[in-house]
């Protein structure tokens, strides 16, 4: 689509050279016109405006004000030496200070001049301040400023501003090339997309965004990007999803056979929450279909997941197939299949579980067992795909917990069959709508958005130290009622760098304060073998210690219904996430239960935030909402899976109604013209001859 001239060298261009070319690469990974093009500014001054002094507050973006430099001078030593210059207006005064380049600019500066300057102003000691501002003398017969009136604000790194590419310096280039290469700049979207949602065509947004006429055009050029940013990212998935159920067949379940039925008649403890059913009801029209299923299945800690993830193993199974379900830590798997045995009651399955510890001679029969097909379930970790485990026929493969799985090895568990297994994909992380479909926008969702009958919402409350005692004394309540005990540490043990309480102190602490024989404690950490953690874990389980002491190896999954109180010490140094899922050990059974957040006294804006939302709100999809706000989506886990989401303009917490617009696009396109190939969607199929989705692909197949 683009054509060469845009893949021209970055050096050639005027004001470059190969040294700021060589630059350029390094530090921003630009290498040819193409690339600069898509340096987007991540912000623009208004230059339109002029601020007084008295105007000014804290809370503004980076602005500009005319004043009179009064007096220029170095202050400080070595470190903390500094250029100061003290400046006015009508209205008040302001300090400027530089800490680099310090010779340089008191050279450059002239006292009792007028000047422009831009930059964010701070406040220190109730004095307003700006450091490092950028400024250039005011000449009052020369406003137009080369007709800027927003103008582009780059990100530049220490390294290119030494060769003179601050943001300055990247505008004047952009500047250069712009009128060069606008004409060779090609529509990535057809046409009728464009009139459609009335974009504009993309060499005017990409003018516009380096240098808007005004802020309407920007606005008008921001979603045009947008728009195209996030069509391409849903044009990949999409893709690769049609491409997937044109190229494999699936294994079709459409008998609902003896082993279903009696588990739903006989053996099911409990009524299933609407939510469930339509669940599994959804996952059985996929699997009736033919076509292999991707399905991930959302829904809150506690909601039932398990039991939907079982029934459909039985489905699998009534119609001569197995199943596996895979867990990412021998915890989880061990729970697992304790609890499915349970749920089975007798031995009509064969089930078993494959972790890291299990000894070669079993491993080896487990290997037989699967191979003849007298194996009906397996259970496990990861060993299960790096395991040369075969199966005589895999029909459905369950992955708990998903964020702990890579795609990559969903990709593995795609080859263990011929016929590729339907999979299923679990997860607890509430995952906001706009990431779910930009990470797993080739998977189908389903959400399982409702609790079982009976939960009592989980009462939970933010101590600071001088409360410990209050907590001490929930805990003895909950215990006397027989009830059990959670207590969660950042670190295993005191750390030099970090003030934070640590498990191993902190089981003193509660070993004196809860002593034996009365109370007993299980502690569990990363740092103990898996057979000790499984001890420790079934002592808690079966009710014989009250107190559990652990680190997060128990923030997953872990089910002890009996447990009615989970204390979290240092909480303001957990994620949301981290916290939503530790709190979801608690409440799983029909008692009132706890979640205790202590923290230290000392806390900032975000921990604040952070324990206010725990304390206000259960809604794990609200949480998650707050989470990527705070830390944005970089940051959520399980985005490093992915790669699509190396956005250069979209922000998934601002952008969702585009992404949604952006994704109902494509998928009209394809349920239109599912081949590409009318000519007005040429450009989007030559698209993909320049992608690597057609060689993942293959990977996979
Ligand atoms: P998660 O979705 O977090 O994996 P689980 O599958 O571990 O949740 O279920 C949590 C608890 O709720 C388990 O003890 C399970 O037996 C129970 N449970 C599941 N579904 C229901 C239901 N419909 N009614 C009552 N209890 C249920
Ligand atoms: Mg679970």
């Amino acid at each position: 689509m683009e054509n060469t001239f845009l893949k021209t060298p970055i050096g050639f261009l005027k004001g470059v050279g190969p040294q700021r070319a060589d630059m350029l690469k390094k530090e921003l990974g630009i290498t040819c016109y193409h690339d600069l093009l898509r340096h987007y500014p991540f912000r623009y001054i208004d230059r339109t405006k002029f601020y007084k002094l008295n105007e000014i507050d804290a809370e503004l973006p980076f602005i500009q004000i005319i004043v009179r430099l009064k007096t220029v001078e170095v202050l400080g030593e070595k470190a903390t030496k500094r250029l100061v210059a003290q400046a006015v207006d009508d209205t008040g005064n302001i300090e400027l200070v530089w800490f680099q380049s310090i010779k340089w600019i008191e050279k450059s500066l002239q006292p009792n001049s007028l000047y422009i300057i831009f930059g964010k102003v701070s406040f220190f000691n109730g004095k307003k301040q700006m450091t490092h501002p950028e400024l250039e003398l005011y000449l009052p017969n020369n406003l137009n400023y080369g007709n800027l009136t927003l103008q582009p604000v780059y990100s530049s790194t220490e390294k290119l501003k030494v060769f003179g590419l601050d943001t300055k310096g990247i505008q004047k280039i952009i500047a250069t090339l712009i009128p060069q290469c606008l004409a060779q700049i090609e529509d990535s979207l057809p046409a009728y997309i464009i009139s459609k949602y009335q974009l504009l065509t993309s060499a005017t947004a990409i003018k516009n965004i380096h240098f808007p006429s005004d802020a309407d055009i920007l606005k008008h050029s921001t979603k045009t990007l947008k728009f195209e940013e996030l069509f391409f990212i849903q044009l990949k998935l999409l893709r690769s999803k049609l491409l997937r159920t044109q190229k494999f067949k699936g294994n079709v379940f459409d008998k609902v056979g003896d082993k279903f039925n009696f588990f739903y008649k006989n053996l099911l403890p409990f009524k299933l929450t609407e939510a469930q059913k339509r669940v599994i009801k959804e996952i059985r029209n996929d699997t009736q279909k033919g076509i292999q299923m991707n399905r991930l299945v959302q829904g809150d800690v506690g909601s039932g997941k398990t039991v939907v993830a079982l029934m459909i193993m039985l489905l699998a199974i009534d119609n001569g197939y197995q199943a596996c379900l895979m867990a990412p830590t021998e915890i989880l798997a061990n729970q697992h299949y304790l609890s499915l045995k349970a749920l089975l009651k007798d031995n009509f399955l064969n089930i078993a579980l494959l972790t890291g510890s299990v000894k070669k001679k079993d491993r080896r029969i487990i290997h037989e067992q699967l191979a003849s097909g007298t194996l009906h379930i397996l259970i496990g970790t990861h060993a299960l795909i790096e395991d040369p485990v075969l199966f005589k026929n895999l029909g459905l493969a369950v992955i708990d917990e998903q964020h702990r799985f890579g795609v990559e090895q969903r990709a593995k568990l795609w080859k263990k069959n011929t016929i590729p297994p339907h999979v299923l994909v679990m997860t607890a992380t509430p995952i906001p709508r706009t990431l779910a479909m930009t990470l797993y926008g080739d998977l189908d969702v389903s959400v399982i958005d409702e609790l079982p009958a009976g939960r009592k919402p989980i009462q939970t409350l933010h101590l600071y130290e001088s409360n410990r005692l209050r907590m001490f004394g929930l805990m003895r309540q909950e215990i006397a009622k027989g009830r059990q005990v959670y207590i969660v540490y950042p670190l295993i043990k005191e750390s030099a760098t970090l003030d934070l309480k640590n498990l191993l102190d902190g089981t003193d602490v509660i070993a004196s304060e809860f002593p034996l024989p009365q109370y007993k404690i299980s502690i569990v950490h990363g740092q103990m073998k898996a057979n000790e953690k499984e001890f420790e874990m079934q002592r808690f389980v079966k009710g014989e210690t009250q107190i559990m002491v652990a680190t997060t190896v128990i923030e997953v999954g872990v089910n002890v219904p009996n447990a009615t109180v989970m204390v979290i010490e240092n909480a303001e140094r957990f994620g949301l996430a981290q916290l939503h899922q530790l709190r979801g050990r608690v409440g799983r059974g029909a008692d009132s239960s706890y979640c205790v957040l202590m923290s230290g006294n000392k806390l900032s804006k975000d921990g604040r935030t952070r324990l206010q939302t725990m304390v206000r709100t259960q809604d794990g999809f609200e949480i998650s909402e707050i989470d990527l706000q705070l830390r944005g989506p970089g940051n959520i886990e399980g985005k490093e899976q992915s790669g699509v989401l190396d956005l250069k303009i979209a922000d998934l917490a601002l952008d969702q109604q585009i992404l949604l617009e952006a994704r109902k696009t494509v998928i009209q396109l394809f349920e239109d013209d599912p081949e590409l190939g009318k000519p007005e969607n040429t450009m989007l199929k030559n698209f993909f001859v320049t992608t690597k989705i057609g060689i993942t692909l293959d990977k996979i197949s």
